[in-house]
């Protein structure tokens, strides 16, 4: 039987941009299959042979960058500079990954205690064998490369299903990564709809890093269950930014208006809500006001961001917007009006009930709820208000990283919105229906990896105890000299 196949299209015209296979359980599974070989191969190149292959495919990427920034554009609907901007931190996540993975994971040595002191501890950090990755359409190469470039540099082979919406930036990673490493299919990309993810989900992986909508990253732990999968869940968010009194004003307008707006609101981390204390919230959003009216959406570089990827998250925005007027909201910039697919323009709502849907769920487009707060302490309550808990933004001259931590969120900036995207040492997750695991930095290596321990005895204990031959006295003397340390404080 003739594989299906179906096509991709560009938001903005309707143009078909490709089209693919709908691979089945069936394939899906000879994926992984050869994915199986392929680990083994990639695993045995060592830390120093996988850092020069993903050295080069970074190289790939930075040399043929604008060629991926346009099929970014044309596939996602983007603007070329945001997609351009996409590609400087997945290039700059693919290359620490590569740089670090030795240093996070070899085998180290660890003190034995005061039980054992005739032991040799040490731990490293071994890959799992095969990785499958799902990822969304929103950032189609920066949000599946944190877990691909991390999964691979800690010796996993990966088998990736991109979004139906974005399958020719999937094909055109893994073809521009076999061109570094041509000799095993390390880095695989099926296609298709959520049944081929699901069937990925089914097939067997060592581990399955899922990023999506919160309904669909349930769905996905469900199947996963089945076969006790561990799983990587990076959902959806709905920051918040807080700012405080001694906050500067122009900078917090600024990164909230981009915040907001940077890739049409389609961003994850986007923030979606700004909590404003009392006394500078009348200069906060006429400094916020005046910069939004200067920006615009627009197709083939006429707008400061791009079109909307999907008519179905449209349908939620305009849901959220028309939802939060009729229940007395004022539109500071913008309205329902401002919806003309495929492109929205900004809308700043103020005076949003607190349990509304463009407060409580995630909008995912150019839109900001703008809240006056009484003091800080009201900000941090309510941004920390709704299930997610993915990242956040505090404005606050002299308390921004106190407030930070108050923050119920895995990543927050301070004095600047989504800057964290940009230093790739750090952890990247979230909590509650934000998911869990972490993604970047060391804790994003290890994630992809199963933690290995062994406890070398080098010479005889000196209190035999682990036996029963042991003597009464070797295990008296142990008891009497661990309750003394015990009771040391
Ligand atoms: P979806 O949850 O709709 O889809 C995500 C991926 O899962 C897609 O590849 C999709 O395939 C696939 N999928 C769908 N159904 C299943 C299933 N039953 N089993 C396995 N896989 C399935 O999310 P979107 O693509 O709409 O992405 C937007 C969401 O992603 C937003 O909520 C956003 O916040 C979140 N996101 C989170 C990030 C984070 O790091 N925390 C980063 C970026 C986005 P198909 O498209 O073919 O249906």
């Amino acid at each position: 039987m003739a594989t299906a196949m179906f096509s991709s299209y560009e938001p903005v015209s309707g143009k078909v941009v490709g089209e693919f296979p709908v691979h089945d359980a069936d394939a899906v599974d000879a994926a992984v299959s050869r994915a199986r070989v392929a680990a083994t191969w990639w695993r045995e190149l060592g830390f120093a042979g996988r850092r020069d292959r993903l050295r080069g495919f970074s190289a790939q990427l930075a040399k043929r960058l604008p060629e991926l920034a346009a099929l970014i554009a044309q596939e996602n609907g983007k603007s070329d500079d945001d997609a351009r901007l996409e590609l400087v931190v997945s290039i700059d996540q693919l290359r620490w990954a590569a740089a670090h993975a030795e240093r996070t994971l070899r085998r180290r040595s660890l003190a034995p205690g005061i039980l054992l002191p005739n032991t040799a501890a040490s731990v490293e950090y071994q890959p799992y064998g095969v990785v499958g990755v799902i990822g969304p359409w929103n950032y189609p190469v920066f949000t599946p490369m944190g877990s691909i470039a991390y999964a691979l540099a800690a010796g996993n082979a990966v088998v990736f299903k991109p979004s139906e919406y974005t399958p020719a930036v999937g094909r055109w990673l893994a073809e521009a990564f076999a061109k570094v490493v041509p000799e095993q299919p390390v880095l695989q990309v099926i296609t298709g709809y959520g049944e081929t993810g699901a069937a990925l989900a089914r097939s067997g992986v060592d581990k399955l890093a899922f990023t999506g909508s919160t309904a669909t990253g349930k769905r996905v732990m469900a199947a996963c269950a089945e076969t006790l999968t561990p799983v990587v869940i990076e959902c959806g968010g709905k920051d918040a930014m807080v700012v405080a009194e001694d906050a500067d004003l122009d900078a917090a307008a600024d990164a909230a208006l981009f915040g907001g707006c940077f890739n049409s609101g389609q961003s994850c981390v986007g923030i979606e809500r700004a909590y404003v204390v009392e006394s500078v919230y009348d200069d906060f959003v006429s400094r916020l006001v005046e910069r939004a009216r200067e920006v615009h959406a627009g197709g083939n570089g006429a707008g400061r961001y791009g079109a909307m990827t999907t008519p179905e998250q449209i349908d939620i925005i305009r849901r959220h917007v028309e939802d939060a007027v009729a229940r007395g909201a004022q539109a500071l910039v913008g309205g329902p009006e401002s919806i003309r697919p495929p492109f929205v323009e900004p809308i700043i709502l103020a005076d949003v009930p607190e349990d509304a849907a463009a407060v409580q769920e995630e909008t995912f487009g150019p839109t900001l709820t703008v809240t006056r707060v009484s003091d800080v302490d009201s900000a941090i309550e309510r941004a920390n208000g709704t299930p997610y808990g993915l990242a956040g933004s505090v404005f606050s001259r002299e308390r921004g990283e106190e407030l930070a931590r108050r923050m119920r969120a895995g990543v927050v900036s301070v004095n600047a919105a989504l800057t964290f995207m940009g230093v790739p040492a750090l952890p990247f997750g979230g909590v509650g229906d934000s998911g869990f695991g972490r993604i970047h930095g060391a804790d994003g290596l290890r994630e992809f990896t199963r933690t290995h321990a062994v406890a070398r005895q080098r010479v005889a204990p000196p209190l035999a105890v682990m036996t029963f031959r042991r003597t009464d006295r070797a295990l008296r003397t142990l008891v009497a000299g661990v309750r003394l340390v015990g009771r040391r404080r």
